[in-house]
């Protein structure tokens, strides 16, 4: 574990990141937020980028696929160009925007 795994950046809605490494690759993440929209509690999940887990479409603006739930209060939504995303607040164009991800199709992506 490099000592940069340790630096946590804020995405946003409360939420904080910071990623994973083995052997100075990125491997995944840890994401940290309010345990039920409450501040005063952290609630977390960990995710792995790789073929059984998540896809790491880009890394400057950070995208995520799929979603995140979290398995303790059930918060869940997507990491899209550096920012959370609850599913509940999602519209048409973040699906379409997503796409374009996945098809390797967005202009930022590095
Ligand atoms: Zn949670």
């Amino acid at each position: 574990m490099s000592e940069q795994g340790y630096n946590y950046i804020n995405i946003g809605k409360f939420r904080d990141i910071r990623f994973l490494y083995y052997k100075n690759e990125i491997i995944g993440i840890e994401e940290l937020h309010p345990e039920n929209g409450d501040t005063n509690k952290v609630c977390g999940s960990t995710i792995f980028f790789g073929e059984d887990g998540w896809d790491l479409l880009c890394l400057n603006p950070l995208v995520v696929w799929p979603s995140i739930v979290c398995k303790n209060c059930n918060s869940h939504g997507f990491i899209i160009e550096g920012k959370w995303l609850d599913v509940s607040s999602l519209n048409p164009k973040i699906n379409s925007l997503i796409k374009d991800y996945i098809d390797g199709k967005h202009p930022n992506q590095q």
